[in-house]
């Protein structure tokens, strides 16, 4: 467990659990991938930069770190015995635009959804088990497509999907995967706020993606808890696409 003691959800009783970090999953999809490794048999410290709003479902517990702060990130991992999954989750969006002079959001959002995730994954290294140890990076659809208003959300999302391939080739020796999930649009505060950016609604996203519906916080849950057991040893430096069909087209 990390030297910062958990600060909500319950405690965590079973020693014999694997133990799971997901960053930033205090809420949005973090948390409903905690909330999945929690039924398959995980012990899960959501560790991120705000303490939860509500209370955390048993067996998930809170622990701070910032992925932008270096110190925060090393402190955190060293204070771990064991470490069976890192869910590189943390992420940040923002509208820019080239003629917007605003580098702190640049730097923001490749601090948060890029340089942190490398921070992390070289942090949890020594923790990782030979053989069934697993690295899954949530990157997004904008790492494999642009968006003309993104620009650092898709270099820092594409630069995600570099990193999964070249610290899968690095960890391969060891057996220790490592695999991105791209996904769609998914109902979050962070789809939400997009929302209102491009003036349109759930509905309307719905309407247009092939299979009318967008991918639950649930199934992108399902395809970590796949890549995190042992069927999919083989499968390593993939970035696996959960968007309904959204980027089959042109
Ligand atoms: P939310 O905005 O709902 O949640 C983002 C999470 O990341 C929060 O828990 C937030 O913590 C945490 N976070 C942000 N910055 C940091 C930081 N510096 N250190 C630690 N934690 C941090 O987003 P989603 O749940 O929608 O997104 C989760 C992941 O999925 C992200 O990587 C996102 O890019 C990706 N994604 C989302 C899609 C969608 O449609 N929702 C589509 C494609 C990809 P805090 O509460 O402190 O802000």
């Amino acid at each position: 467990m990390p030297s910062t003691a958990p600060e909500t959800g319950s405690a965590v009783t079973a020693p014999t659990h694997k133990l799971a970090v997901v960053t930033g999953g205090a809420r949005g999809i973090g948390l409903a991938i905690a909330q999945r490794l929690v039924t398959e048999g995980y012990a899960v410290i959501a560790a991120g930069r705000s303490a939860p709003a509500a209370a955390l479902p048993s067996g998930v517990v809170y622990a701070h770190l910032d992925v932008t702060d270096r110190s925060s990130v090393t402190g955190f991992f060293s204070g771990l015995d064991r470490l069976d999954l890192l869910v590189n989750n943390a992420g940040l969006a923002g509208k820019l635009l080239p003629e917007e002079d605003n580098p702190a959001l640049w730097d923001d959002i490749l601090a948060t959804n890029l340089t942190g995730a490398w921070d992390c994954s070289r942090a949890a290294l020594a923790k990782l088990p030979d053989k069934t140890g697993r690295i899954v990076n949530i990157a997004s659809i904008l790492a494999v497509r642009g968006e003309v208003d993104q620009p650092a959300y898709c270099a820092a999302k594409h630069g995600l999907i570099g990193l999964t391939r070249s610290m899968a080739l690095y960890l391969g020796p060891r057996g220790i995967t490592v695999n991105a999930i791209c996904p769609g649009w998914v109902l979050t505060d962070m789809a939400a706020q997009r929302f209102a950016e491009l003036n349109t609604n759930a509905d309307d996203i719905a309407r247009n993606i092939p299979i009318q519906r967008m991918a639950g916080m649930d199934e992108v849950a399902a395809m970590v808890v796949y890549l995190a057991g042992p069927a999919s040893g083989a499968v390593t430096g993939q970035a696996l696409v959960i968007d309904g069909g959204t980027s089959l087209r042109a």
